[in-house]
């Protein structure tokens, strides 16, 4: 088998790439207002209760609708889990592995279309949607091969006369609760994180992007995977999602949301429940608020592209979006003219034209939410640019810069998710690290600086789980930049790093007389 390597990004400015994905979406126009089940054990259930996924940059374009399951169909998957567990665990490893490599060829194969489900469903313009199908093409690439390096245990010490062996086994029945900002690669990735690991699982999509996460369930079994190993059971976080992580046979949670939902999970996931025999294990990405620092001795345009680019791809709705500048006092007010004149040129609307830089936000209450913190913004700090929101159509919001504002703003403290960005300004090195850790979040950060010792000081000092130097703070891949943050973004935990798998295992000591 081949050493794992990243997926490359499509160049789009080669005109037969280009042709090859207005081709996709066409076709996946084609497909558009389709009706999907709920899928439990093979079988596929269709309800009176749908979820209706709408095209964010176009509200009256309906994607498709999925039935939602109601509590008793959630328990009907719960006990399919169960009983595939039984016959799932005994897989060996290598098999179960092998079932991801065929379906990470199939996705590979259609790789457009994906993304064009993520261009209509989502609103992500083009780069950012191929990049996501990448992404989940490497999540199962690598949680592949990494399968196949843990299935050898760990090495132990044996004494004369004695045997012993450390290795690793599944958990049981996990539920994967999955976010609409990446609604490909992260729904694919924890999914088949935890089947790879020799778990069924239980996966409820977010509610904004549904199609894709249907579309991806029968992407596995079409290549391979066995009937009741993955269930899907779209459904409302109230009545499912509480009723599947309270459930006492649930064994583990792998969770991406906000920190207010992970909270909640976090929270009713440790009560222990009548049967139950274990304590479960949640998984939990949350939030960030995460800041670019640049530093007096920076290049000062690779300090504004870094703050535009992490602020403003995919309207800032990542965990890892740049929405802080935090900027020396001395090089100040050239970066942030940089970077106001740099927004200016984004282009923002239809995310299904070739050179939209931004498309719309997610739904109306992320709109009002946003436009609730722009309205904030002009309180506590300067507006600079954009400051502007239409949901006539979509729900787009223009490109928002903020300038001066105090280091404990609610601007400067709340994740916003969404396209604003606030600047402030720090006194020296000192400040801009005090800055810099200043909120309850840890998740990624970006150092702009051509001082040596200030970049290894940030090494030691930038509390984040991602730091990187001289670049945006988004765009972790796969395998290379493992991905998760500390403090309130989660449980620590990193996506796509060689530990990642482990989470959804137990150690299993075997000690044998010779
Ligand atoms: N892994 C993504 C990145 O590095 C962010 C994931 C998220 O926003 O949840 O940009």
């Amino acid at each position: 088998m081949l050493t794992y390597t990243h997926e490359p990004f499509t160049n789009f400015l080669d005109e037969k790439n280009k042709k090859a994905f207005q081709d996709s979406l066409s076709y996946v126009q084609s497909q558009l207002g389709k009706d999907y089940p709920v899928v439990i054990g093979g079988e596929e259930i269709t309800t009176d209760k749908k979820i209706v996924s709408i095209n964010p940059a176009n509200k009256e374009e309906v994607i498709g609708t999925v039935s939602m399951a109601s509590k008793e169909l959630a328990e009907k998957a719960m006990q399919s889990a169960l009983s595939t567990f039984e016959t799932w665990k005994n897989w060996k490893p290598e098999h179960r592995a092998n079932i991801l490599f065929r379906a990470a060829a199939i996705l590979r194969r259609r790789k457009h279309e994906f993304s064009s489900y993520l261009v209509k469903e989502a609103g992500k313009p083009w780069r950012e949607a191929d990049a996501d199908t990448a992404e989940a093409i490497d999540f199962i690439e690598y949680y592949g091969r990494q399968m196949m390096k843990i299935k050898e245990g760990m090495p132990v010490q044996s004494r004369v006369g004695e045997f012993n062996q450390f290795h690793y086994i599944p958990l049981g029945v996990g539920i994967i609760i999955s976010p609409f900002n990446f609604p490909l690669a992260i729904m694919a990735g924890t999914t088949v994180a935890a089947i790879v690991s020799g778990n069924t699982v239980l996966l409820k999509p977010a509610n904004s992007t549904p199609i894709v996460a249907a579309k991806f369930v029968e992407l596995m079994h079409e290549a391979g995977l066995p009937q009741g190993v993955l269930n899907f059971v779209p459904g409302s976080g109230a009545e499912i999602g509480d009723y599947l992580v309270d459930h006492p046979k649930t064994r583990f949670v792998s969770f991406t949301g906000s920190r207010e939902v992970g909270c909640r999970i976090n929270e009713r996931a440790a009560k222990v429940q009548p049967g139950q025999i274990w304590l479960k294990r949640v998984i939990a990405e949350m939030g960030g608020k995460d800041t670019v620092v640049v530093d007096k001795d920076a290049d000062l345009d690779l300090a504004a592209s870094s703050i535009v680019y992490s602020a403003f791809g995919f309207s800032g709705q990542k965990c890892s979006a740049g929405s802080r500048a935090v900027v020396h006092q001395d090089v100040y007010d050239e970066v942030l003219e940089k970077a106001a004149a740099l927004t200016k040129t984004l282009s923002l609307g239809n995310p299904e034209e070739a050179d939209t830089y931004m498309g719309p936000v997610i739904d109306e209450k992320s709109f009002k939410k946003i436009m609730s913190y722009i309205e904030i913004g002009k309180q506590e700090g300067k507006l600079v640019t954009g400051g502007e929101g239409d949901d006539s159509k979509g729900y787009f919001i223009k490109p928002t810069i903020f300038a001066d504002l105090d280091e404990k703003s609610r601007l400067m403290q709340e994740e916003i998710f969404g396209p604003v960005v606030a600047f402030c300004k720090a006194r020296d090195f000192d400040h801009l690290m005090e800055i810099a850790n200043n909120t309850d979040y840890g998740l990624t950060g970006a150092l702009i600086s051509n001082n040596r010792e200030h970049i290894e000081r940030a090494r030691q000092e930038f509390h984040v789980g991602n730091l990187y130097f001289n670049r945006v703070c988004t765009g972790a891949i796969v395998g290379y930049q493992p991905f998760g943050g500390f403090n309130m973004s989660g449980t620590d935990s990193k996506a796509g790093g060689p530990d990642y798998l482990l989470l959804h295992m137990q150690a299993k000591t075997t000690s044998e007389m010779l």
